[in-house]
């Protein structure tokens, strides 16, 4: 299983394909099969049946999993597009690190 390098909540932007310069913040993450759901990003259109919350059914839209590998994180500090490593606080907690502005996060 690979390592992702983002995970649920972080901003990240998308490097490639339709969405490519989007941002968005991480829905759901997928670590088995490497992709996540970004907001607003890769919209399809599916078909749903009726259910609870929605009684007539018919057609969603709803993103689409991209691969984790076409998004990078957006550091919250600085605000680009970022690299980031891997530290620990003074607390011991592991943290990651932006590598253009050191915040940890
Ligand atoms: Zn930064």
């Amino acid at each position: 299983m690979a390592k992702m390098h983002v995970k649920k909540g972080d901003k990240v932007v998308v490097l490639s394909g339709k969405d490519k310069g989007k941002e968005g913040t991480i829905l759901r993450a997928k670590p088995a099969e490497g992709k996540v759901v970004v907001e607003g990003v890769a919209i399809a259109k599916k078909a749903v049946r009726p259910n609870a919350q929605n009684q007539q059914g018919g057609i969603v839209e709803q993103e689409a999993a991209i691969d984790a590998s076409n998004v990078m994180v957006v550091c919250p500090k600085c605000g680009k597009p970022t690299r980031v490593g891997h530290g620990v606080d003074d607390k011991g907690k592991k943290v990651r690190v932006c590598k253009k502005c050191g915040a940890q996060f």
